[in-house]
């Protein structure tokens, strides 16, 4: 089998030929069909997390080291499985669940195996999509395709899957009733905007620095979108909000954003964090009670999330994701593009 290995931080992905893997006890090997390139694999690719202040958390320091065949939206069809994998039939295509877990601690057994200690991530743990065939360590992690493209279906796995549980953390009475704040309308953005819409959703108004992510957004159903550097764009927002926001999902994550987010709330609101762009943020305390917010930190969502998201899809209600697909022999371009913010909606590679 061919993959596209990190071999060391801030490298380019190498080819790698390997003996294709044979799956054993409840593994399926699938052969890829699609898989997306997530803003996390940038993260993955440099090796560390910026916390602010010039401080760092290496992936080093969380166990994470090269090699590592990256991707985690991974549509396949099945190639073989072994003798324990029931359920599952050879040549179906499936969207994998990444976010593996241990299966057995008291995190897992929660049904949290997103948060699991000793994680098995397909595309950071274990071998994920930048390659042509992908281990799945069991059916349970597979959602079938049924009438969904391959390329539609591989972005709920991450960028679906976390914008999803992160409008289930701010909650359906708050959404149906009032507008929310969008930070950011890359990938996430736009899943988030048509999936708030799929779910009911009053409106999204969005707040990005790009004027062609902006548009985008406009064009996904946003019922705003505000630069955030512009000249007071606390007003805009209050203007498009009709007065504060009662929540607001920060898919970016930078002390920029932070600030904004959290200035942007009504008393009792919810501020969402899910981006990992990397800053601090700081917070007067008394203000917190004062004002009764929440914050919530937020990573991915639950095998349950992903098969009820997967179930919205499947569905037809959520309009499709704009898609950048590439080849993956393209892949280390694709990283680039991604990181210079020149991909607009989802990139997707494809074998
Ligand atoms: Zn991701
Ligand atoms: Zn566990």
């Amino acid at each position: 089998m061919k993959s596209y290995v990190l071999t060391a931080f801030g490298k380019p992905l190498t080819l790698a030929e390997t003996p294709t893997p044979q799956p054993q006890g409840t593994e399926v090997l699938l052969k890829m069909l699609a898989s997306g390139v997530c803003h996390s694999d940038l993260h993955l690719h440099d090796g560390y997390y910026e916390l602010g202040g010039g401080k760092r958390l290496t992936l080093s320091d969380r166990g994470i080291n090269p090699p590592i065949t990256m991707g985690h939206e991974i549509a396949g069809a099945v190639v073989a499985a072994g003798p324990e994998a029931k359920g599952i039939r050879a040549g179906d295509g499936y969207v994998a669940y990444p976010w593996i877990g241990c299966g057995t601690c008291v995190v897992c057994r929660s049904g949290n195996e997103q948060l699991c200690n000793d994680a098995h991530t397909l595309g950071i743990r274990r071998p994920g999509g930048y390659a042509d065939h992908v281990i799945v360590p069991h059916p349970r992690y597979l959602y079938p395709l049924g009438r969904l493209s391959p390329q539609a279906a591989a972005p709920y796995a991450c960028s679906g899957l976390t914008t999803y549980a992160a409008l289930k953390r701010v909650g359906a009475a708050t959404y149906t009733a009032q507008p929310i704040l969008i930070l950011g309308a890359g990938g996430l953005g736009l899943m988030c905007v048509k999936l708030l819409k799929a779910l009911g959703g009053k409106g999204a108004i969005v707040a990005d620095i790009d004027a062609g992510k902006r548009e985008a957004a406009l064009a996904a159903g946003a019922i705003a979108a505000v630069d955030p550097r512009a000249e007071k764009p606390g007003r805009a927002i209050r203007a498009a909000a009709d007065g504060a926001v009662a929540a607001a999902i920060d898919l970016v994550g930078s002390s920029e954003t932070a600030q904004l987010g959290t200035d942007m709330l009504a008393r009792g609101g919810k501020y969402v964090i899910v981006g990992l762009m990397g800053g601090d943020l700081t917070l007067s305390l008394p203000l917190l009670p004062i004002r009764s917010i929440t914050i919530e930190g937020m990573l991915v969502g639950t095998l349950a999330e992903f098969r009820e998201v997967m179930d919205l899809v499947a569905s037809g209600k959520v309009e499709p994701m704009p898609l950048v697909e590439r080849p993956l022999a393209r892949v280390n371009e694709t990283l680039e593009d991604l990181r210079a913010g020149r991909i607009y909606g989802r990139a997707m590679l494809t074998p």
